[in-house]
């Protein structure tokens, strides 16, 4: 049966967003593309650091756990080459994040995917992607780089909204801007007061979240709520009744609410430590994205205003040694394989290298099938250990850790396949010439 999208909340997010890539980003740009996808193929399995958007993402994915049903359902929505995609997709694996979902879509805008997919919150360093989302009427932030220390708290999901242009429309902010005049802004308030404010694009998912916080079979252990909210907006003195009747009119509760005036809104967002925070002024977000996870939500009269000093130039690049994955997800079973015949092993095979082979048109390059009729002569058990390595390989599923044979390069897909001959026969006591 198809997998229903549209009673979840389903979030996509870039493979940057959700992990640091900084790094790698720099290599892209001072390097160009094919540098970047050698790079990421030679580190494919060295994690990426978390991002900014893990905390968050690791949060919504909590409240599967919690709940009977599926409340969340992330997908990687990504311009990567899927050759430099795969390292993500052993992150995901390696930080054991229950994600399954993947999309390359190489330049093509990721706009055109949001609808099939259903996608309700995109998460996204690319600022085209998040006007295009937006414009949509999808929930989008453009994802700031990492706080200096991610949020850690893991029994509570918290999130901090600012108001106008956020989860309210943009309509009172349009006031503001238009007449650089706080007395106006607070007589356009005083005098819509018992008039609730507009949807903004963030209102969609405020409610979702005031539905799971008031589903009582959705607890902790201890009976909190797994989710906290707090609204962090510069509105004060008169401009505050309307945010009250109005989230009223909605039946919807935030927990804590801040009208903060001209106060700084960094240091109360350190004080709330959320695992992330919306705001569509870059004003506001760039100062809190050094303390907190911050997305800005590039909508209404000042999304094109930039605060923020240029990123000062990073250093050189530090490339560490790479980190040896997690032995229990490598390599051969130990466990004795059965024997295999040479029509399954070839079909098997056929099966995988198709997944290489362009246009998949049914014929195998030839470099494939030199390996199936170099390989298929040996003995049943030497099939099975073959077949069984190269199942690593296999692009059929992405869900799993897989590195991947290159398409491009003759002299990487020979060693790769060498290695499986190595390591099958290793695991089948045979002793194979490894030519
Ligand atoms: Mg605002």
């Amino acid at each position: 049966m198809p997998f229903d999208l549209d009673n979840v909340l389903v979030v996509a997010i870039s493979s940057s967003a959700l992990f640091d890539a900084r790094e790698e980003d720099r290599i892209f740009r001072e390097q160009g593309q094919r540098a970047f996808i050698d790079y990421q193929i030679a580190n494919e399995d060295r994690p990426f650091k978390k991002g900014t958007a893990f905390p968050l993402i690791e949060g919504l994915l909590r409240l599967n756990t919690l709940s009977k049903k599926q409340l969340v359902e992330v997908v990687i929505l990504s311009h990567n080459h899927p050759e430099a995609g795969l390292r993500a997709m052993n992150s995901v694996e390696h930080y054991r994040l229950g994600l399954s979902r993947a999309a390359f879509v190489g330049s093509t805008p990721v706009a055109r995917y949001l609808p099939p997919y259903r996608v309700k919150l995109l998460l996204s360093r690319n600022e085209a992607d998040v006007r295009q989302a937006l414009a949509g009427r999808v929930a989008a932030g453009l994802i700031y780089d990492p706080p200096a220390q991610l949020c850690a708290e893991s029994n509570q999901l918290r999130i901090a909204f600012d108001g106008d242009a956020v989860i309210f429309s943009d309509e009172s902010e349009r006031v503001y801007q238009q007449t650089k005049s706080l007395q106006a802004f607070f007589e356009h308030e005083k005098a819509n007061a018992q008039k609730p404010m507009a949807d903004g694009p963030f209102a969609a998912f405020l409610r979702w979240i005031a539905q799971v916080q008031a589903d009582s079979s959705i607890r902790n252990q201890d009976g909190s709520s797994p989710i906290r909210t707090a609204l962090v907006t510069a509105r004060n003195g008169p401009a505050v009744k309307r945010v009250i009747l109005t989230l009223r009119a909605w039946g919807v509760a935030i927990d804590e609410e801040f009208f903060l005036g001209g106060i700084n809104k960094a240091e109360i967002l350190q004080a709330f430590n959320p695992h992330i925070f919306f705001d569509d002024q870059d004003v506001h977000a760039a100062p809190a994205s050094r303390l907190v996870s911050t997305a800005r939500v590039m909508y209404g009269p000042t999304a094109d205003i930039v605060s923020t000093p240029p990123a000062t130039v990073p250093g050189p690049i530090v490339v560490t040694a790479a980190q040896p994955y997690e032995e229990s997800t490598r390599g051969p079973t130990l466990a004795p394989l059965a024997p295999v015949t040479k029509k399954v092993f070839e079909t098997r095979l056929r099966e995988i290298f198709l997944g290489y082979t362009p246009l998949h048109n049914g014929v195998l390059d030839a470099r494939y099938r030199k390996f199936i009729a170099d390989t298929r002569d040996r003995s049943a058990s030497e099939r099975a250990a073959i077949m069984q390595e190269l199942q690593r390989y296999d692009l059929s599923n992405l869900t799993t850790h897989k590195p991947m044979l290159n398409r491009e390069r003759e002299d990487m897909v020979a060693a790769k396949l060498a290695r499986v001959i190595a390591k099958a026969a290793g695991a089948s006591q045979g002793s194979l010439d490894l030519k």
